[in-house]
């Protein structure tokens, strides 16, 4: 996709220490405990902790999703095979802005005040909904932004599911269609499985619920209740809590509608927002 030319600050991305500093330190975490996702510190600048993966951040050698997938494999991110198969064929260098080091383990401004989340978090949020992305199922994507998760998702669903993709930025919206136009998935757009609505995300997408599995890719300073509404029993959501701390929730209906909500890790990810809070810079 092309880099819109309006403003490219990066809330989730805006380090306050050098970058070779935070290679030492990561190193130095994974001296001291072995790499594991729930066991990693949140460090300033992505939308998650950092693991140790100081070659990943770096993109060095780094040449393909495979390798990607490989690495986050490697320290232990990714366990799931579908995950890691549906990461290594939905490419991110279609999805991130021309000339951006697609597999670096780092979220990336796509303008507009946005984001494209780091591919551990991807990942994380990927596999945490697995169960709830098989073959027919539908899958709601709130904050799509690129459209790299919706895309991964409609891969998972398959044909007889349904991906929905929302996005309050019609800009975004237009180039995630495009960038998904170029992946193995956009058949699903051309067939309607795959969609991607400007909206506001907040609300949800009443016409494809109710949902097996909603991502939110922006952090809510409390759980929507249409989101809630929304999501099947026995459904799951996955959802960024709070301001500038977040908790990554991981939101269960049960089959009698009650909900058990728990905490995966600490996250930091854009505002979800209203347009106009977000294009002025929140
Ligand atoms: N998950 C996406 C984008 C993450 S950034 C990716 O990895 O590519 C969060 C996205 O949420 C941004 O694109 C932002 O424009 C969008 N967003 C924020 N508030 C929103 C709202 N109320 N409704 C819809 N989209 C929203």
């Amino acid at each position: 996709m092309s880099t819109p030319s309006t403003t490219t600050h990066l809330l989730t991305f805006a380090p306050t220490r050098s970058f070779s500093h935070l290679h030492r330190l990561r190193r130095t975490v994974s001296l001291l405990r072995p790499p594991t996702l729930s066991s990693c510190p949140n460090f300033l600048t992505g939308n998650s902790h950092f693991c140790g993966m100081a070659w990943l951040l770096s993109g060095r050698g780094i040449r393909d999703s495979k390798a990607m997938v490989e690495g986050l494999q490697g320290y232990g991110v990714i366990s799931s095979k579908k995950v890691a198969e549906v990461m290594g064929t939905i490419d991110r260098a279609l999805f991130v802005p021309d000339g951006s080091p697609a597999y670096v383990d780092s979220p990336m401004s796509i303008g507009y005040n946005a984001t494209i989340s780091a591919p551990h978090m991807h990942a994380t949020c990927l596999q945490l909904l697995e169960k709830n992305l098989q073959p027919g199922m539908h899958a709601l994507d709130v904050g799509s932004g690129t459209g790299y998760l919706t895309a991964c998702f409609a891969l998972m669903v398959g044909p007889k599911g349904r991906a929905v993709g929302i996005e309050h930025i019609p800009e975004l919206v237009s180039s995630s269609i495009e960038n998904i136009q170029k992946t193995a998935v956009a058949p699903l757009l051309k067939e309607g499985s795959l969609s991607v609505h400007v909206g506001d995300g907040r609300l949800g997408w009443p016409e494809f619920a109710p949902y097996d599995a909603i991502h939110v890719g922006a952090a809510a300073p409390e759980i929507p209740q249409p989101l809630i509404d929304q999501l099947k029993p026995g459904g799951r959501m996955v959802i960024p809590v709070g301001n500038l701390y977040q908790d990554l929730k991981v939101v269960d209906k049960n089959m009698d509608g009650s909900l058990s909500i728990r905490t995966e890790t600490s996250v930091r990810y854009v505002p979800l927002t209203s347009r106009e809070a977000q294009l002025r810079g929140y």
